[in-house]
Parts: structure tokens; C-alpha cells; sequence
């Protein structure tokens, strides 16, 4: 899957349409304070080891995400590039 460089797209800090610089996604670490986390905390805390996870339905590929940054404001955002896909999006042209 392509993606172009350069993108015209929509500005929540500028509420308008700009020029954005499409960059790859590079995912944060957990935060150790999130609700998630804390309620895993909970769930686990007393028993040795993990909790049985729940069994989720198989998802066919990922929806791929692509960091956008506003040439105006240098503000960055995500963005989801496509539906689920198992190919890997490539910035370029
Ligand atoms: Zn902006």
C-alpha cells in the first residue's frame, strides 16, 4: 500500500485544510497509570502469574496508522491509512 509524502488534510489546531508531512507510526509505551492497566492490577493482584484472557474472534491483517504533521502549526497526529490489511504501508513518491 502507497502513500504519498506530502498530504492536503484537515487541521483540529488550525481548523482548516493544510499541507501535512506523512511520517511513519512509531507506537508509545504503556503508560503505567492508564485505566487499563490499573484494572489488570486489580484483576491479577493476589493470584501468581496471569489471568485467563478473554478469546477474541480472529481479525483478518491490522488497520495501518501513519503519523501526519502540519506544516503550519508542527502539531503531529494519527491517522488510519485504508480498511485491515495485511500489507505495510509505504511512504514515499
Ligand atoms: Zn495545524
Amino acid at each position: 500500500m502507497k502513500i504519498s509524502k506530502e498530504i492536503m488534510s484537515y487541521c483540529r489546531f488550525c481548523n482548516k485544510h493544510t499541507k501535512h508531512v506523512v511520517r511513519t507510526y512509531n507506537k508509545k509505551p504503556q503508560r503505567g497509570l492508564s485505566l487499563g492497566t490499573r484494572r489488570h492490577n486489580r484483576a491479577i493482584r493476589g493470584y501468581v502469574g496471569s489471568i485467563e484472557p478473554k478469546i477474541h474472534p480472529k481479525k483478518l491483517g491490522k488497520k495501518q496508522k501513519v503519523m501526519v504533521e502540519c506544516a503550519q502549526c508542527k502539531k503531529t497526529s494519527e491517522r488510519v491509512v485504508g480498511m485491515r490489511t495485511k500489507k505495510k504501508i509505504e511512504i514515499g513518491r
